[in-house]
């Protein structure tokens, strides 16, 4: 883990560290700090971006990478990096998509941020809600999750994320239609990625994590490519880099996370970064190297890869998740 303050002058320049480094370490003030995570950005945003010189379509409109913000750091930095980057290439159209669950007191302010922000960096900014895609809002599934979880076995156990979740993937691909994006970037950080990964071995879903992003070298069948060009920079960077670069986000948390699977692997990953620094990296490193070995899989991959018999999106059953759920909750 980086501590959070310390009196320590920067390891790159003379002024004051903000944040320390254990995994490396190095201590950095703002400005060190800000240039290492636009750096790195900018170098994962390059391997796993591959735009030719002119990117624009054969006719004439320009290649389209759909940005999905929440309101939050993560994708307020991932907006305004990509902006930062590549926001002057005249053959690329860099659209803002946000997903509104419809959630109390969370998703109002953090829209507002995610609006405010695409206004300063003059960017397009879309979003759609659970409604729009036929899916009840969050805070009604949260209220029928008892009824649901009576009526269906499958049901039982599950926490609004799993829902979500579901959803808020069908969410995105909706928004990647909407705007005919070739490309989504997602602001996925190094913590949620190593969450993911372990969440993924734990489960022993291999696959899973094969398919995580970026798909660069292994798109996906029916969807449109995701990319995450934050996805080596630490949580608490990212962050700081918010803060000192003085973005617009939202601070408060969703009020249905608490006893979602991803908290608990939230803190095994920040113990074992505490007790071992550098885990999270080794993490994404290991998976990384089951990528490279599972290079083949494509094949495999694809070949599982049906279309939903109600709503046509991909899955790898008859009916997707999202359909059997929004069953689940016309019944309930
Ligand atoms: S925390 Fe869970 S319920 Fe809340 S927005 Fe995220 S996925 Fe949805
Ligand atoms: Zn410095
Ligand atoms: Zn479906």
């Amino acid at each position: 883990m980086c501590a959070a303050i310390s009196v320590e002058r920067c390891s790159k320049c003379p002024s004051q560290s903000i944040l320390y480094q254990v995994y490396s370490g190095q201590h950095l003030c703002g400005k060190c700090l800000s240039d290492s995570v636009r750096k790195k950005t900018s170098r994962e945003l390059r391997k796993q971006l591959i735009l030719p010189k002119n990117a624009r379509h054969d006719d004439g409109t320009p290649f389209r990478l759909l940005v999905a913000i929440s309101g939050g750091k993560d994708s307020a930095v991932l907006l305004s990096l990509i902006v930062d980057i590549i926001g002057k290439r005249r053959d690329v159209e860099i659209i803002a998509g946000c997903v509104d669950e419809g959630i109390d007191g969370y998703r109002k302010p953090s829209m507002e941020c995610a609006i405010e922000l695409s206004k300063t960096l003059g960017i397009k900014f879309v979003s759609i809600s659970y409604s729009e895609l036929g899916y009840e809002e969050m805070d009604t599934v949260v209220s029928k999750m008892p009824r649901m979880s009576e009526l269906h076995d499958e049901a039982k156990g599950m926490m609004p994320c799993s829902f979500c979740g579901v959803f808020r993937r069908q969410g995105l691909n909706a928004l990647a239609r909407k705007t005919n994006a070739d490309i989504m970037a997602l602001g996925h950080n190094l913590d949620d990625m190593a969450q993911s990964i372990l969440m993924n071995l734990q489960k022993g879903d291999i696959e899973r994590s094969v398919r995580l992003a970026p798909h660069t070298e292994s798109p996906l069948e029916g969807l449109t490519p995701r990319i995450v060009p934050l996805r080596w920079i630490p949580e608490q960077e990212i962050h700081a880099h918010a803060v000192v670069s003085k973005l617009p986000f939202f601070h408060g948390d969703c009020p249905h996370a608490p006893g979602a699977m991803r908290q608990l692997s939230r803190d095994i990953v920040a113990d074992l970064e505490e007790q071992t620094p550098g885990a999270r990296h080794g993490l994404l490193h290991s998976l990384e190297e089951i990528r490279r070995l599972y290079n083949n899989s494509n094949d495999i991959i694809i070949s599982k890869a049906k279309k939903c018999s109600i709503c046509n999106e991909v899955t790898s059953r008859e009916i997707c998740q999202a359909c059997t759920m929004k069953k689940w909750l016309s019944e309930a």
